[in-house]
């Protein structure tokens, strides 16, 4: 196999990478409203714990709020594909309205608001749909995710102590526990 060829196919492979990568970001990490008609379950779980605020001239009281913008950066932008970026982070899909997105409207404090895609929380569809709880899920495929994780090694190894209830076991009494961290595991 020449050159050309291999140059070849690493061009399909990246051709076919990309699309394949936002396939799975989209099935991880969702951030649209789900059809009410087709997943009232889902929909349910994410109007109640996945939208954000609303804050802004909604409620500039609300916590997120810094210097009279949302420090989370809501409402996001409308996007009518998830996108992915030199940052690390993925710009996610968020259709509007007028763009096949759900719209729908929620009670806050003493009006009805309007809520488009521009204000949901990045989420799992099974751990939403498992913990029925406000599950944040974002994903980022940069190498400085690797010095997060293991940001904790200088600290040593976590350690868990615990006592053993049988003191004539001859196993148990030698028995020490210990708790492998991420840096280990990696
Ligand atoms: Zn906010």
């Amino acid at each position: 196999m020449g050159i050309c060829d291999t140059l070849k196919e690493v061009e399909i492979d990246q051709a076919i990478e990309e699309p394949t990568e936002i396939m799975h970001i989209n099935q991880d990490s969702e951030t649209e409203l789900p059809d009410q008609e087709v997943d009232p379950e889902l929909f349910d779980v994410v109007k109640t714990h996945m939208v954000h605020g609303p804050c802004g001239s909604y409620n500039p009281r609300s916590p997120c709020m810094k210097n009279g913008i949302c420090s989370k950066r809501f409402p996001k932008l409308f996007s009518t594909e998830t996108v992915t970026s030199e940052g690390g982070y993925p710009f996610y899909r968020r259709r509007s309205p007028e763009n096949c997105g759900i719209r729908m409207t929620i009670q806050s404090r003493a009006s009805c608001i309007d809520i488009d895609n521009r204000w949901i929380v990045p989420f799992s569809p099974v751990l939403s749909r498992t913990f029925r709880a406000h599950i944040n899920v974002e994903l980022c495929r940069s190498i400085k995710s690797i010095k997060y994780i293991c940001k904790y090694v200088n600290k040593g190894s976590d350690l868990v102590v615990f006592g053993v209830q049988n003191a004539n076991d001859e196993v148990t009494s030698y028995q020490n526990g210990r708790y492998i961290s991420t840096s280990e595991a990696i």
